[in-house]
């Protein structure tokens, strides 16, 4: 196995370069993590001026909530709305462009994403751009309209089930994505652990949706590893690594050998914007070996595209199927792989590559 080097393009510069958008090509959708967590905690709190909780009934037909009544005024002094006032005005876009009835419920408009997600004790208070709304039954026009909302992002079509997950399966399955039908689709997960916490961008209509206890679940699993000594100056494998949030953050947890792969080509560029993205808290510099526009949708053949390092930690980055990557003879030597799939794969199939005990199925 030989690997493939095309342009080197370091990013090693100084200088704080922002970081463009894969979806908007914009400047603004991507912060560096200190950014983001040096507000997190008040970022969607209401101001001493806000008003108070509209208190809307979610269950009850939109015509109700209209003949009730509701005050859709930004605050006047911090300019925020609440989440419920954003998702009543969707709702009602819906109606005037016919894709809800006046019996719809508030909770027939979708599932609202905030573009920074943390866990809430509180319902938040939006600002411009802060929602990505997923929505069933939409077109295109509609959600147009929706984005004329100044909260409103994006707006991401569900295909499928609910419970179907977004992404591949594995590298011989068809993909999996929403469809993107508005706006932008890169939004921000905090992820916290007892070793720290990191930013986490998904492009969310190809990269699968993490909900409620997922998250936390497989912090605990990473944290037992960590006392068990599996982590601590180890070659950390994170095959099937998504957007890099396991494998990053067994580089929080003393790992000093971390390498992540996917066969999805989105879940790489996330990769890499996340590496970027966190640099400073993980203290590597990232150099890329390939340009991830040229690669296929689904890698096969194991290519590294990049590699951050710094302070004693090297993150090798991998393009392709993990059955694969294992030959390969600078992977060989891990002390562990993590093997996080969907839900719906069983991932027991994969640990027949190593038969060491190496294999951790998160
Ligand atoms: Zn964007
Ligand atoms: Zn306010």
């Amino acid at each position: 196995m030989t690997l493939v080097t095309v342009a080197t393009t370091s990013t090693t510069s100084t200088e704080s370069t922002s970081i463009s958008c894969p979806t908007c090509g914009g400047s603004e959708c991507i912060e560096p993590a200190g950014n983001i967590l040096d507000n997190l905690y008040t970022l969607y709190m209401a101001c001493n001026s806000c008003p108070p909780d509209p208190k809307l009934k979610k269950d009850a037909p939109f015509r109700i909530i209209e003949e009730e009544g509701y005050d859709n005024t930004p605050c006047n002094n911090c300019g925020a709305r609440h989440l419920d006032i954003v998702m009543v005005e969707a709702l009602a876009v819906m109606i005037e462009y016919g894709c809800r009835s006046k019996e719809a419920r508030l909770f027939d408009v979708g599932t609202p994403l905030i573009a920074i997600g943390c866990p809430l004790a509180f319902a938040p208070r939006l600002k411009n751009n802060d929602l990505i709304l997923i929505a069933d039954n939409i077109d295109p026009l509609v959600a147009e309209k929706l984005i004329d909302i100044p909260e409103i992002k994006g707006v991401i079509k569900r295909v499928g089930t609910p419970t179907q997950s977004v992404g591949i399966l594995d590298t011989d399955s068809e993909p999996h994505t929403y469809e993107l039908l508005a706006g932008c689709d890169v939004r921000c997960d905090v992820v916290a652990s007892s070793f720290g916490e990191l930013c986490i961008y998904k492009s969310q209509s190809k990269i699968h949706i993490e909900f409620g206890r997922e998250s936390p679940a497989k912090m605990q699993v990473l944290e037992r590893l960590y006392m068990q000594g599996h982590l601590t100056r180890k070659t950390v494998v994170d095959g099937f690594c998504g957007p890099g949030t396991l494998g990053l953050m067994c580089v929080l947890a003393g790992a000093e050998h971390v390498i992540l792969n996917d066969a999805w080509r989105t879940a790489i560029e996330n990769t890499l914007i996340n590496i970027e993205v966190n640099k400073e808290i993980l203290e590597v510099e990232l150099e890329k070996f390939v340009d991830i526009s040229t690669l296929p949708d689904i890698g096969d053949e194991p290519i590294q595209v990049a590699q951050a390092k710094g302070n004693g930690i090297v993150i090798d980055v991998f393009h392709g199927d993990f059955r694969k990557l294992l030959n390969l003879e600078e992977v060989d030597a891990f002390d562990i792989c993590l093997i996080d799939t969907y839900p719906s794969v069983d991932a027991t199939g994969f640990t027949k590559y190593d038969t060491t005990g190496r294999m951790v199925i998160i």
